[in-house]
């Protein structure tokens, strides 16, 4: 078992507490946001944990910005929230912190940290979606501007979005290399947002396709350099897998919890329902898996820190998680019978949070594709 120093139980904790107030079920019309949550997260810190202090971060290491994160996930009812804080983290605040110019982080980091800004990334289009590395989206050169144009699909947060990293081709033959992510401000002439999609599970996490009409961004938007794209990719899921799948844990560790509870307390032929086999071995899978999925993750999240080659490590930690995570909503339901079908005990709604996880981030069959590449397969 890890053990956690006392600055990181009292940062944990102070999560722990911001999170009593964001205990709200979230909203389920489909495509609202919660701007009076998004500003207690802003309160809390969240937003700016592993960024430099110089800019407004905490300058916390990834362990430790992911033991906060998990107790995001266990105390936040709102799993299209978290879902949101991760992205605006992950998608925008990472590829800054890590390959973005002073400038650049001077412009943004900031405003980032403290949640004014609202982050996403553009890499689905409505052709290319596993296969993104295909993208169409184009950024041509044109003197000190790139010119955008196509359109992207999926993006998280891409209709409250502030400023978005999009990725585009800026070379027609360049494979992997030709890719290029440009921030672009969602203010910037040419760019438009699509409606609010509607979807089964993350209502509170809006998400919109975007269009890129002859759309002028500065050259010097470009973070980690012209081509270098998908090497920026590349590291930023590793962040994203890392921190929203943690955020998984924390919700499967709720779940857990609740399911344990209910268990003891439920009684069926005079007996707590915990006592039958059948339901206490399907507690016991949900322990498994949670345990698993956590600690794959941190020992992870720990070599990619020494340096070493995490690829597949990732790909085994995304996949684990997510497959857990809805084996462990199905479980959940299972559990609380007929209760855990009445949308008032909100399992329906972690179900729909749950399956959207072996999705994005790269589908679980895509993790198998990579894997067994990995392998020489
Ligand atoms: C909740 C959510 C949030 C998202 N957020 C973002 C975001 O912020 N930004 C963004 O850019 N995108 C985002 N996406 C998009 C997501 O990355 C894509 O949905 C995902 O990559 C799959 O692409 P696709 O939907 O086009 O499916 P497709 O690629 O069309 O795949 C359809 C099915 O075929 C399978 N498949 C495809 N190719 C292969 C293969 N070679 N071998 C085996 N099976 C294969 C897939 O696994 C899947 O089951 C989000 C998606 C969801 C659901």
């Amino acid at each position: 078992m890890r053990t956690w120093n006392d600055d990181q139980l009292a940062l944990r904790e102070g999560m722990e507490r911001w999170c009593r107030d964001l205990a709200a079920p979230e909203d389920g019309a489909g495509t609202g946001f919660p701007w009076d949550a998004w500003k207690l997260i802003r309160s809390s810190g969240v937003l700016g944990l592993p960024f430099d202090p110089a800019r407004g971060g905490a300058g916390l290491d990834l362990l430790t910005t992911m033991f906060v994160l998990e107790a995001l996930g266990e105390g936040c009812r709102d799993g299209g929230l978290s879902f949101s804080v991760a992205t605006t983290l992950c998608s925008t605040g990472v590829p800054l912190e890590h390959f973005g110019t002073d400038q650049q982080k001077d412009r943004y980091l900031p405003r980032l940290c403290s949640g004014e800004l609202i982050g996403a990334h553009a890499i689905s289009e409505p052709d290319t979606g596993s296969d993104a590395l295909s993208m169409r989206t184009t950024a041509v050169r044109d003197g000190d501007h790139f010119v955008l144009n196509g359109s992207k699909s999926f993006v998280t947060n891409g209709p409250v979005a502030d400023v978005v990293v999009v990725y585009a081709r800026t070379r027609p033959e360049g494979g992997p290399l030709g890719i290029t992510a440009l921030l672009v401000d969602t203010d910037t002439p040419g760019f438009s947002t699509g409606r609010p999609l509607r979807k089964m599970g993350l209502h509170s996490s809006p998400m919109s396709e975007l269009y890129f009409d002859d759309c002028r961004v500065p050259a010097d938007r470009a973070v980690g350099g012209v081509g270098r794209g998908y090497l920026l990719l590349e590291h930023v899921m590793k962040w994203e897998i890392l921190c929203s799948f943690i955020i998984n844990v924390g919700e499967m560790q709720h779940r857990f919890e609740r399911c344990r509870a209910y268990a003891r307390t439920r009684t069926q032929f005079g007996r707590p329902i915990g006592s039958y086999q059948a339901v206490s071995h399907k507690l016991v899978d949900m322990r498994i898996r949670l345990e698993t999925a956590r600690r794959w993750l941190y020992d992870t999240a720990e070599r990619l820190v020494a340096g070493q080659d995490v690829t597949m490590d990732v790909a085994i930690g995304k996949l684990l998680t997510s497959e857990a995570n809805v084996a462990s909503g199905l479980a959940a339901i299972q559990v609380f019978g007929g209760n855990g079908y009445m949308s008032e005990y909100g399992l329906d709604r972690d179900l729909a949070n749950a399956v959207g996880s072996t999705l994005y981030s790269g589908t679980t069959e895509i993790q198998y594709n990579r894997i067994s590449s990995l392998l020489g397969l």
